[in-house]
């Protein structure tokens, strides 16, 4: 049985991250994902300006910076031109592979197509029969977890996301939001720009609003904006926010096998990235939680207390929808918002 200090199950952005910091230490490192291409995950593409924090993105991979937004509720809406984009759009795979190529010569060894079957204090298998022995072992591996599983956690905060990928040849680059209490509960409508296509979704916690009527609502909705969605690709997935912490003894979890999401917006790509790093400075000894994992914790506990004071509104949410619009249109408070969600 081959023997890694570092094995990290899964290869999303969090995987990623936390095998290329533990690269060129003198840890073993053993990274293995299921799928045999980086990155193919359903995802709307945004990664908000916090993530140029972490990563110096190439030009040739991001589809629009984006300085257009405008959020809607079902009366009124807020345009913003801010003088910074407040967002990067970017096809998954294109971050799957800008992340895989910062691995090569940082002796981090990367089993693909190989899924991780069964864990035990110690050890675990794959899919081709072989078993690998760890001291540590990093669960990275999105929302169906098995190293959560093996943690004996179950998820009980998630949301469902659905959207549309509809082409729309010269689009004008605009992130557009929708606060619409009829159609979405507390949650909102997007729609994300990408190169000649946009992706048009929306997500809800299930156990406010089932998936099937979210469905529905969604399609209601999008007849009445008259968009074409009959050459789109329908698009679903689950989204954890249900965060109990990272390190438990030799296992850390990171990511959204970690709960890391919001549980209003579902961005999850910056709080994958962070807690990956933050992984990697625990393993390799680092005691303290560092300040951008504060910074984080906070940012969700943030958005945390506001979903579930649209939640307990109740049907005074449609009035507490069109304040925040009234609000957005204050110039102060559009800087503050701004700044905050990016
Ligand atoms: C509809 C939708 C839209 C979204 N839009 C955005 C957005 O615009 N911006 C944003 O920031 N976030 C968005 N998110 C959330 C974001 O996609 C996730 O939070 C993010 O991908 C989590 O990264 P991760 O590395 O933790 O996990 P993942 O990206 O899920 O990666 C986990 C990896 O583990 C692998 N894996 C799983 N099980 C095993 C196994 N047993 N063995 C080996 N490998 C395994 C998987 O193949 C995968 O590659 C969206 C989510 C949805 C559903």
């Amino acid at each position: 049985m081959e023997k890694y200090d570092v094995i990290i199950v899964g290869a999303g952005p969090a995987g990623l991250i936390c095998a290329e910091k533990l690269g060129g230490t003198d840890l073993s490192v053993l990274l293995i994902e299921k799928d045999t291409v980086f990155g193919d995950k359903v995802c709307a593409g945004g990664l908000t300006r916090k993530v140029l924090s972490i990563f110096h993105f190439p030009d040739n991979i991001i589809e629009h910076k984006i300085c257009k937004t405008a959020v809607h509720s079902p009366r009124r809406f807020s345009h913003a031109e801010p003088p910074e984009p407040i967002m990067i759009t970017m096809d998954r795979k294109n971050l799957g592979s800008f992340q895989r190529a910062r691995l090569d010569n940082t002796g981090v060894k990367i089993l693909s197509g190989t899924r991780v079957t069964g864990i035990k204090d110690g050890s675990l298998k794959t899919s081709s029969g072989e078993e690998y022995r760890y001291k540590y072992l990093v669960g990275a591996d999105g929302y169906a977890s098995i190293v959560r599983r093996y943690l004996k956690m179950p998820v009980k905060k998630k949301l469902i996301g659905i959207q549309y990928i509809v082409p729309v040849p010269g689009l004008d680059p605009k992130l557009e939001i929708f606060l619409d209490n009829g159609h979405f509960n507390a949650w909102f409508g997007w729609i994300f720009p990408h190169k000649d296509k946009i992706a048009v979704g929306c997500c809800c916690d299930t156990r406010y609003l089932s998936s099937k009527k979210l469905k529905e609502n969604f399609h209601r909705w999008l007849e009445r904006k008259n968009i074409d969605i009959s050459k789109a690709e329908y698009q679903s997935a689950p989204i954890s926010y249900d965060y109990r912490g990272l390190e438990f003894g030799n296992v850390f979890l990171v990511g959204e096998a970690a709960g890391m999401a919001s549980g209003l917006t579902g961005e999850g790509i910056y709080q994958s990235l962070v807690s990956g790093i933050e992984v990697a400075g625990y393993i390799t000894g680092r005691k303290e939680v560092s300040e951008e994992m504060k910074f984080v914790l906070r940012y969700n506990r943030i958005q945390a207390r506001v979903l579930r004071l649209l939640l307990f509104a109740g049907p005074f949410r449609r009035i507490i929808h069109e304040l925040i619009i009234i609000l957005m249109n204050n110039k102060r408070f559009k800087q503050i918002i701004n700044k905050g969600f990016s």
